[in-house]
């Protein structure tokens, strides 16, 4: 059986995600945003395998959820009020971030 939401919702400023193994996760926005794996916020490995974490400047309105849409039944793509959409947050990915630290 793969992981998979079965409910997700905003409460306030956190997502709430409810799995399929009837556990849940609370993921405030600020800490999705901030660990947002696309290119441009995570940064990409140069031939070494390193990961250069490029510098991201944030704005208020990068920490407000505008919408998320499934995609391919394996992830989420959020859509931050400053316009970023191009993070795609695998489910795995989502409930590693849940275990993290949170800011
Ligand atoms: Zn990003």
């Amino acid at each position: 059986m793969s992981l998979q939401p079965t409910n997700i919702q905003q409460i306030g400023n956190e997502l709430a995600i409810q799995w399929n193994d009837n556990t849940e996760s609370y993921l405030p926005l600020e800490v999705l945003r901030r660990a947002c794996p696309c290119a441009a916020c995570g940064g990409e490995p140069d031939v070494l395998g390193n990961i250069i974490r490029p510098t991201v400047t944030y704005r208020e309105e990068s920490f407000q959820l505008n919408r998320f849409d499934l995609v391919g039944g394996y992830a989420l793509q959020f859509r931050w009020a400053d316009g970023h959409s191009t993070g795609i947050y695998s489910f795995d990915y989502l409930r590693k971030l849940t275990a993290g630290p949170r800011y």
